[in-house]
Order: structure tokens, then sequence, then C-alpha cells
């Protein structure tokens, strides 16, 4: 049996276009990349150099029979005609997050799948990142309880948006770039209704686009969730930070360091309910806890890789697994996409309800 089983080209050879091929190509024995279309030459060229074959046109590659899965990796903007494109040429589908630039764009694109029975899913890679399966161990496993407060950063401090991303006609900006990853990963992560939004985003050095969003979610069991992209961020702080009702935990950074901290048991009655004098004064209820009442415990192990997405995606095309990735579940993503520019629209960056 031929270890290739499915041939996969790539619309938009760049950046990311180019780490699809070289992921592929290192951990996918089951997908061979043989194509791609990129509407500049010297990006073809590149192609060509890799060994791919450069499509002169996307007419071209859509007429190329052998081609089973198409990876849209263009600006945000070209997603929506790509994909029903492709779709309609009777391609299997992976586009780039976002998936494309509101929610009534991947309506149609959905309709269209549908129509044509054809996988389309997009690339929320982010879903396999270590420190957010950190955090969702935490929460699956009930490690502090029942959570209520989670706030989740990403704080870079080199300004510079580069290329289409200062752009609002190609779907420049924080929130549709970071944004919905980490929208996208809360949403996996709790599995119920958001009930509202807010939001306020920034250009401070960028002229068309959110250089800087804080977004706020309240769950329908009461969660708050702190969604926050900086780019001009001098002193950072955690990647996540929780708190449930019998601990919190932190998440320092992308290599998962950090630790929880809960209740000893029974420990609440060694301790004397009187005023501490610390350098804030008098208190009572800021004071430190005796640390004799708490526990520290280690972060759970994940095992995490980015090649999960397309595996899955083999998985399903042989009838074997369920999609991970659902275009439905990028749905709601892009539902608090659209109430996030609403609210900012409005001046006032209110809550809205969904
Ligand atoms: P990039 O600018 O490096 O690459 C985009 C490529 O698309 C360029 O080579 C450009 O010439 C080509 N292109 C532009 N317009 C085109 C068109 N109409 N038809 C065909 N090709 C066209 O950008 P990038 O960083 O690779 O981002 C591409 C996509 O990947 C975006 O949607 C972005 O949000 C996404 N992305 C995802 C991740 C992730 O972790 N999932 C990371 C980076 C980028």
């Amino acid at each position: 049996e031929c270890a290739m089983r499915y041939k996969l080209a790539i619309i938009g050879y760049g950046g990311m276009g180019g780490w699809h091929h070289e992921n592929i190509r290192k951990s996918l024995p089951e997908i061979e990349v043989v194509g791609a279309y990129d509407i500049r030459e010297e990006m073809l060229q590149k192609a060509s150099e890799k060994g791919l074959r450069a499509y002169k046109s996307v007419e071209e590659l859509l007429k190329d029979k052998t081609v089973d899965i198409v990876t849209i990796a263009t600006p945000n903007n070209f997603h929506k005609d790509y994909a029903i494109a492709c779709l309609k040429a009777g391609k299997h589908v992976v586009c780039e997050k976002p998936v494309a630039m509101n929610a009534k764009e991947l309506e149609e694109i959905i309709e269209v799948s549908k129509q044509e029975q054809k996988l389309f899913s997009i690339h929320q890679n982010r879903r396999w990142d270590k420190d957010y399966r950190i955090m969702k161990a935490i929460y699956d496993q009930n490690l502090i309880g029942k959570f209520y407060r989670i706030e989740s950063r990403v704080q870079g401090s080199r300004r510079a948006l580069h290329g289409w991303r200062g752009y609002k006609v190609n779907g420049g900006g924080m929130v549709l770039d970071w944004g919905v990853h980490m929208i996208d990963q809360l949403l996996w992560m709790f599995p119920e209704e958001v009930i509202s939004v807010e939001a306020h985003l920034h250009n401070i050095f960028a002229p068309e686009v959110d250089d800087h969003f804080d977004v706020l979610l309240r769950f329908e069991s009461g969660i708050t969730a702190l969604v926050e992209v900086a780019m001009n961020c001098l002193v950072t702080q955690p990647r996540w930070h929780v708190c449930g009702v019998e601990g919190s935990a932190i998440i320092e950074d992308w290599d998962g360091n950090g630790k929880i901290v809960t209740i000893k048991e029974d420990s609440e009655m060694e301790w004397e309910d009187e005023i501490v004098y610390t350098s804030a004064g008098p208190t009572r209820t800021m004071a430190p806890r005796p640390k004799h009442t708490t526990k520290e415990m280690a972060l759970p192990e994940v095992s995490v890789d980015w090649a999960n997405y397309y595996k899955n995606i083999v998985g399903v095309l042989e009838g074997q697994e369920e999609l991970i990735v659902k275009p439905e579940e990028v749905l709601r993503v892009m539902k608090v996409i659209d109430i996030i520019f609403e609210a900012q629209a409005r001046g006032c960056g209110i809550a809205c309800r969904i």
C-alpha cells in the first residue's frame, strides 16, 4: 500500500504556506505536497525550487485532478473566494485562520462544503499549543475546582505589523490575528454559551488596524475570560492566570512553566483570624495567607504536536476519526469576532448579548 495517500496543493506560498509544506513533508507520510499557487512570481519560483509544481493560475490548480486537498494560506480577505472555488472544484479544503473576514462569509463557505460534501476545516493549530493544553487539562481534570476567572495574554513589544497585517482591507490587526486563536482556545475549552462580549481596541502605532486589544467574555456558567493582545508591552505578564474556587494557577510562557496552588485540606482552622500588620498597613482580608495552609502542585503533563491537526484530517478522510476543528465551532468564534468589531464601532466597546 502506498504511504502517500493524499495529494495537497497550497494557495499562498508565503510564510505560512511554506511552513505547511515543510511540516507536512517532515511529519505526515500520508500526504504529499505536490504544488503551489501564489500571485507573486518570486514565490512561484521558490515553490518550484522546492520541487513543487508552480501553477500559473488558480484555475490551473483547480483543474489538476490529482489534487485531493488544498490548503489556503493567503492574506485573510482572499480566504472565502478561494475556499468556495476549491470546494466547487471537488477539493477538500484546509483554510488558515481567520477562516474569513466575518461570520457571514464563513456561513457561505459552510453551505458550499455541505452541497459539495467535501471536508472543510480551519487550521486552528493553537488548539495543540502546550501552554493551552496544560490550562485545558487543569479545567478538564478539575484540579482547582470550578473556574470563575481566566486571563489569556500575548504581549509583544516590537510594535510593527508586517505587510498586509497592517491593512484593514486584508483583515489585518491583532483581533483577526492572535485574537482568533485565543478566542477559539477559550470556546473549545468551555463548551457553553458566551452571553456577553466587551471589547476595547487601540491603534497606537498602526494607522488602520488594532495593535492592542482587551476583550472580556462572559460564559453562561459565570466564567469571565479576559483576552489581551499587546504589541507595545515592555514589562510582560504571564501567558495564563486562572482562579478556581479551590485554587489558582499560573502558566508563565509558551514552554508551559508555572504552578498550581490549592488550599491544604483542614488547614483553615490552624491560623487565627487576626489583623496582620503589612507594609500597606493593618489588614485582615489582604494579608498573605500562612504558607502552611496551601499546597503547591506541578502543572499537569501534556503531549502536544501541531502535526496532529493534519493527522486528524487524514483520519477524517479515511472515515476513522471525527473532525477536531469543526467549521461550526469556528463560526461561534467568528460571531464573537463580529461583536468585538461592532462594540468597537459603537465607540464605547460596551458589552452586547449574543
Ligand atoms: P505572507 O504574507 O507571508 O504570505 C501570504 C502569501 O500569499 C504571499 O506569498 C502572497 O504573495 C500570497 N498572496 C497574496 N494575495 C494572494 C492571492 N490573491 N492569491 C494567491 N496568493 C496570494 O502571510 P502569512 O504570514 O503566511 O499569512 C498567511 C495566512 O496564514 C493568513 O491568513 C494568516 O492569518 C495565516 N497564519 C496562520 C498562522 C498560524 O499559526 N495558524 C501563522 C501565521 C499566519
